[in-house]
């Protein structure tokens, strides 16, 4: 992150752009080559690279409808439907950065950080009581982005873990309140009782 995107724009700057090449890609992603396509997967290079793009283009078609894209962060592949990509490719993340791409950009960066839905968390147990669903994500790099994961792929049990969570608190905070009350008032017989 930078301070740079935060920056006013100068006045003599062009207009931004319309990300032309993000909505081509899109397109090209849309555009059905992938329907006729044996189930069984492919793998086609639709762009060799060059100056402009140096890693060349490859999109790769698990089965017709599906299609594989990149976190550009932790560059872990995940599998979409095909009628999810116009909206999956234009997600942004806080600094600007695309969240997703059609190329992958290298080796995941493995992390060792549990999906709070793994079968090995503490509160699992409780959580099938509650009904939430089991994840067996486990290599997700940094807090931040274990929180992002819940959002994106378990928004239901991001939302009843938090409602927890904040019920948890205000439990705790009117235990406090009664714990000091019993306090006051014990000193207070204590007094009158001397
Ligand atoms: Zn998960």
């Amino acid at each position: 992150m930078t301070t740079q995107t935060l920056a006013p724009i100068p006045q003599e700057a062009p207009p931004i752009p319309v990300d032309v090449t993000r909505e081509q890609i899109i397109d090209h992603l849309m555009d059905g080559k992938g329907d006729s396509l044996e189930p069984g997967g492919s793998r086609s290079v639709v762009h060799q690279g060059d100056a402009e793009m140096p890693l060349p283009l490859v999109q790769v078609v698990e089965s017709a409808g599906h299609v594989i894209l990149y976190d550009t962060e932790s560059f872990e592949p995940s599998i979409f439907n095909k009628n999810m990509v116009p909206g999956i490719m234009r997600l942004k993340r806080p600094d600007g950065k695309y969240q997703w791409t059609q190329t992958c950009p290298g080796l995941p960066q493995r992390g060792s950080m549990k999906c709070l839905l793994h079968p090995d968390q503490p509160e699992r147990e409780q959580y099938t009581r509650m009904g939430l669903g089991v994840c067996r994500k486990r290599n997700i790099p940094t807090q931040f982005q274990l929180t992002q994961h819940m959002k994106t792929f378990h928004p239901g049990a991001f939302a009843t873990l938090e409602d927890e969570r904040q019920r948890r608190e205000r439990e705790e905070d009117r235990k406090l309140q009664r714990d000091l009350i019993k306090a006051a008032t014990t000193r207070e017989k204590r007094t009158r009782a001397k």
